[in-house]
């Protein structure tokens, strides 16, 4: 019998309820055009990860241009999946400086001008996910 490795979770998609959504297109909106940051918190399920909460990490700063949190801010917990951030500039994908910083297993953009055609999403390799929205 071989051994079979423990699979690990092919991602395909993000899940968000259409309220938080909304919610953070505003919360972009509004902080424009400094970068807004948050940690995702949920849980994986098969190939889709499913946001349940969000997560404003202590020490964050929304700047301009620039938008991070010290990392040993972070919490240590499982149950977060991953980090959202904004593109005021309108880019859909990940700067060079994303992808040396995932942290979690999916990095989600919401780019300017902030509606679902401008939301991206990507797990820790840099593959473009489907985000999907729920009622
Ligand atoms: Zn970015």
């Amino acid at each position: 019998m071989r051994f079979k490795a423990r699979p690990s979770p092919e991602l395909r998609e993000v899940v968000f309820h259409k309220e938080m959504l909304e919610g953070l297109f505003c919360m972009a909106k509004e902080n424009h055009p400094r970068e807004i940051i948050l940690l995702l918190r949920g849980r994986v399920s098969n190939a889709s990860a499913y946001v349940d909460e969000l997560v404003l990490p202590l020490g964050t700063t929304f700047g301009l241009g620039f938008s991070g949190f010290l990392p040993h801010n972070l919490p240590l917990d499982p149950s977060i999946i991953g980090t959202l951030h904004s593109h005021p500039s309108g880019s859909l994908k990940p700067s060079i400086q994303d992808l040396h910083n995932v942290f979690g297993l999916v990095m989600v953009i919401l780019a300017y001008p902030y509606n679902l055609s401008s939301t991206s999403a990507y797990d820790k390799s840099g593959k473009p996910l489907r985000v999907r929205i729920t009622e």
